[in-house]
């Protein structure tokens, strides 16, 4: 079995690394700290603009090789299940965009389309549920076009 060949991971390593299990990106290892320094090892991580993807070994008594080794195997190790956690955790985040993003506007439609104070379109209700937005102030509001517009104050 050999590797193919990935011009993008850094090669002047000769590194070994595999790719990204979350996005698929290619990946790159730094030295932290040195001989030296107490604080030393190695750290892979994706190289893919937006994607937080690392592994990281630290060594006391082991020289920066081991370190090396270590994070390399670290990294190479890591799991479906890390990659199914950074997925929820992505997940998580494009809903708190999707609330903070639809919100204002939902409500801001609700306004000038004329519905009741506390009111969104139903489409609009639904996808702020449907990404966890705590709808506890908002009403689905009817689709009927007769709907009777401001009846409800707070
Ligand atoms: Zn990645």
């Amino acid at each position: 079995m050999t590797d193919p060949p990935n011009d993008l991971v850094s090669s002047a390593e000769g590194s070994g690394l595999a790719d990204c299990p979350f996005c698929g990106g290619a990946a790159q290892i730094n030295q932290i700290g040195n001989e030296h320094t107490r604080k030393r090892g190695f750290e892979v991580c994706c190289v893919t603009w937006g994607c937080k993807t690392k592994k990281r070994a630290m060594v006391l008594r082991h020289s920066l090789e081991k370190a090396r080794e270590f994070a390399i195997a670290a990294w190479n190790r890591r799991t479906s299940d890390d990659a199914l956690t950074s997925r929820d955790a992505r997940i998580a985040m494009l809903e708190q965009d999707v609330i903070a993003f639809c919100a204002p506007w939902a409500v801001r439609y609700a306004r000038d389309h004329g519905l009741p104070d506390g009111h969104l379109h139903p489409t609009h209700y639904d996808i702020l549920e449907r990404a966890g937005a705590r709808m506890d102030d908002f009403t689905r509001a009817a689709l009927s076009p007769s709907q009777p517009t401001g009846g409800e104050t707070s």
